[in-house]
């Protein structure tokens, strides 16, 4: 019997490679639910492909949609709930790009056996929530960031106890090494052109600021239940090695690939079985040298946010993420410099006093003051 799937986020960079990936296992998986935030388009094509007859498109667009026969169309802000109680999928695949991604996260833990989860920001801005409410209802949650796969690979259910640290690696962005003068002038598109990876326009802008390895961070700490000294960065501009961890007694193990989503993405579907996919290869005799190096101090201001915030915890995480999505969004339209992003985002944490995390409603109104508060900063610089 093929186990049912649903994919949120289904027209995203991460959503249609998880399509490609679940195509090329034919009769092992049935997906049964696809979702997007206002992409329709790119929806019912994701629908004809893997031929899906229940759809969730959050934003409502204007005049109506037409669906092929028998399809089962919800809109709106529960429409992704609405949509995953109704059909009931054993695994879903949670692709959602930032905090918007949360909601969806949890009722998908609440309905399915197992959630790969692709939004980290559900970890970072709401980690104990969402790890709470897999545990009481035996959900798993498999990790599909490249870098927490790896961990998790490693790691194979091991005691955090028995972890000295664990090493993130960062290939530094496409502005490795540029001074502060030259990134007053970068462009979004040269922000957006990654040296190794290819990915969508949020995250890419994310590694360029390094933003995305200090939520890593906070995912790691939450994902393995780590204390923030545990956790380590280390430049490493290939992207072969994803992360590595140092075990109390000083053995290192590292996980290695090539920097393909797709092979995290396949784990996180077979876990705990490997699929074969031969296509996959790291040659490493072809490799001239792999370069690491630790984070000068000063030298990526977003990476030292991310510490603070995993060593502050409580509401402070939720700011960091609201107020970086906004400066990216600035960014991207043209309206503010590539420096002013991470400024930006530590001018607002810097005036948030993070208290505890005790419901949702806590995190979203610290998310909602976060965003106020740098369209306040935005409008005084213009
Ligand atoms: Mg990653």
């Amino acid at each position: 019997m093929a186990t049912t799937v649903a994919i949120l986020g289904a027209t995203g960079s991460v959503g249609r490679q998880a399509i490609d990936v679940l195509a090329a296992m034919p009769g092992r998986f049935q997906v049964v639910a696809l979702s997007a935030w206002s992409n329709w388009e790119g929806l019912l094509a994701a629908a004809r492909t893997v031929g899906t007859k229940a759809l969730a498109l959050v934003k409502e667009c204007p005049g109506s949609i037409e669906t092929p026969a028998g399809t089962r169309l919800f809109t709106g802000e529960t429409a992704v709930s609405r949509m995953l109680e109704e059909t009931a999928p054993e695994f879903v695949f949670v692709a959602i790009a930032g905090a918007a991604g949360l909601p969806a996260t949890l009722s998908a833990i609440s309905v399915a056996r197992r959630v790969a989860l692709a939004n980290k920001e559900s970890l970072v801005i709401a980690g104990d929530l969402v790890t709470t409410q897999a545990a009481k209802r035996g959900t798993e949650l498999i990790p599909v960031d490249s870098e927490h796969s790896g961990i998790f690979q490693i790691l194979d259910g091991r005691s955090p106890q028995e972890v000295r640290h664990v090493y993130l690696t960062a290939s530094g962005g496409p502005f490795l090494g540029y001074p502060p003068e030259r990134l007053e002038h970068v462009s979004p598109q040269e922000a957006l052109t990654h040296p190794t990876w290819r990915m969508g326009e949020k995250i890419s802008i994310d590694s360029a600021t390094l933003m995305n390895k200090a939520l890593e961070v906070l995912e790691a700490r939450c994902l393995f239940n780590l204390q923030a000294h545990q956790i380590k960065v280390l430049i490493h501009p290939e992207s072969i090695m994803h992360s590595m961890v140092e075990f109390v007694d000083g053995s290192v193990i590292a996980q290695l690939a090539v920097p393909d989503m797709r092979l995290p993405i396949r784990y996180a579907l077979t876990y705990p079985e490997r699929q074969r996919h031969e296509a996959t290869k790291l040659d490493l005799s072809r490799m001239a040298a792999l370069h690491f190096r630790q984070p000068d101090p000063g030298e990526f201001p977003a990476l030292d946010l991310g510490f603070e915030v995993a060593k502050t915890g409580g509401t402070s995480a939720a700011v960091l993420n609201a107020a970086n999505e906004i400066a990216v969004a600035h960014f991207l339209k043209g309206a503010i410099r590539f420096p002013r992003i991470v400024e930006l985002t530590r001018a607002v944490l810097d005036k948030h006093r993070s208290g505890p995390v005790t419901d949702l409603e806590t995190l979203f109104e610290a998310d909602r003051w976060a965003r106020k508060e740098a369209t306040n900063w935005l409008s005084c610089k213009a």
